[in-house]
């Protein structure tokens, strides 16, 4: 067993956490405030190639996995929600599904493209009656001719409506029993962007409603399998969650290093708050929280990585992750007091941006659901 990072692992980190530092971390709080996806931001991470990291180069990525991924992911989150989110979604819920299951013409079409940060992908599953409950989906999609027709509608859907958006993948009832998955091209008549949503927080990042009214497609936009959607969009949420757990892990610690320093330099009663154990064992606590949850997120994704299962191992990742994420965003939002209260301290936007953690890509409760029916539970 090996716990020590590759040299070339900690260089990437290295890359992207300088990236992270000089491209996002000063403008956050801006785009924060006025509610404005980066675009110009998302290209350089695109030069950077960081949407193509899981990718093999027939398709202009470099084939560094999900490991690698997560890193990236947990380093540009660890200045900025947002932008994380931005990268997660455009890589694990955009181009890994055509990835994963389209035919050569579809990834030879799509992947050039979102590989290299030029165009973004959505995943469009989420519906008002269907959220845990996915299998519940309304939205349908019938074969006329050598088109699909869509009609339904879709909440939630991240990067779908942004400048750079080239394709929705969206999960559709193609008979009684059967869901399948479908790539529709972004302006595609009948496709119907809603305003972007007022969120508490990933306020620079985009999210619709999408609604599908007569909507046609050439048969050939089937991604995969018909009737395999289901099970598709399972395995995408797998891989998802690890990289959600990752955006996790980067969050506690740029919450973990804002409060150490705070710690340090803010006078109370004549010594720096640090000097108090009641702050500093904050921050042990948060520091050992960070520790616990980067190794189930690294384990996890090592495993994708081996090809080994690691369905289990997600679900235990992105729940630990997530919840301590969301505790270490309240403990420094305390420990910076009054200043950590105000819009212009990034501590108070993670505190905004850190809840939707335990809500995305399957909320906490459905990762208990996975964990304990692994335990054999009859659930
Ligand atoms: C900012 C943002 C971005 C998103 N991006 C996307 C996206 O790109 N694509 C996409 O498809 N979706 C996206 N989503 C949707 C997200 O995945 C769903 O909101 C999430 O899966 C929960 O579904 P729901 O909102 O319908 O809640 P519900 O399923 O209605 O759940 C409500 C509550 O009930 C609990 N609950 C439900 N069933 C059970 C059960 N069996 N046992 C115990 N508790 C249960 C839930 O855990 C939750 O606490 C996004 C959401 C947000 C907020």
């Amino acid at each position: 067993m090996n716990f020590e990072m590759s040299a070339e692992h900690e260089a990437f980190r290295r890359v992207v956490r300088e990236f992270a530092e000089a491209e996002i971390a000063p403008f956050a709080v801006e785009w924060d405030r006025d509610h404005r996806f980066p675009l110009e931001t998302v290209r350089k991470m695109g030069d950077l190639g960081l949407f193509g990291l899981p990718f093999p180069d027939e398709y202009g990525g470099s084939g560094s996995g999900l490991l690698t991924l997560c890193l990236a992911i947990e380093e540009v989150a660890r200045v900025d929600a947002s932008l994380a989110i931005t990268l997660e979604a455009g890589v694990s819920l955009g181009a890994s599904p055509i990835f994963r299951f389209g035919t050569e013409e579809q990834k030879a079409r799509w992947l050039p493209d979102l590989v290299a940060g030029r165009a973004l992908g959505a995943f469009g599953l989420t519906e008002p009656e269907a959220g845990s409950d996915a299998g519940a989906t309304r939205t349908r999609a019938e074969l006329q001719g050598d088109e699909w027709v869509l009609n339904g509608e879709k909440v939630f859907i991240t990067n779908s409506g942004t400048p750079l958006t080239s394709l929705v993948t969206v999960t559709a009832r193609t008979g009684p029993a059967e869901i399948s998955a479908i790539i529709v091209p972004a302006g595609t008549p009948g496709l119907v962007v809603e305003p972007a949503y007022r969120k508490m927080g990933w306020h620079a990042s985009d999210t619709h409603g999408l609604r599908f009214e007569d909507c046609r497609v050439p048969a050939a936009n089937l991604l995969g399998e018909r009737g395999r959607g289901f099970r598709q969009f399972l395995a995408i949420l797998d891989e998802g969650r690890v990289a959600i757990a990752a955006m996790a892990v980067g969050m506690a610690q740029g919450c973990l290093e804002q409060s150490v320093a705070y710690a340090g330099e803010r006078q109370a009663f004549g010594q720096p708050i640090g000097a108090n154990q009641g702050v500093a064992f904050r921050c042990a606590d948060m520091a050992v929280a960070v520790d616990a949850a980067r190794l189930l997120t690294y384990r996890a994704a090592w495993l994708r990585d081996e090809g080994k299962p690691f369905r289990r191992e997600a679900a235990v990742a992105k729940l630990y992750a997530s919840e301590i994420a969301v505790d270490a965003t309240r403990h420094a939002t305390q420990i910076f007091g009054g200043y950590g209260y105000v819009d212009e301290t990034p501590v108070s936007r993670f505190y905004r941006d850190a809840k939707v953690l335990e809500i995305g890509e399957g909320t906490s409760e459905i990762q208990r659901l996975v964990i304990a029916r692994g335990l054999g539970l009859p659930l």
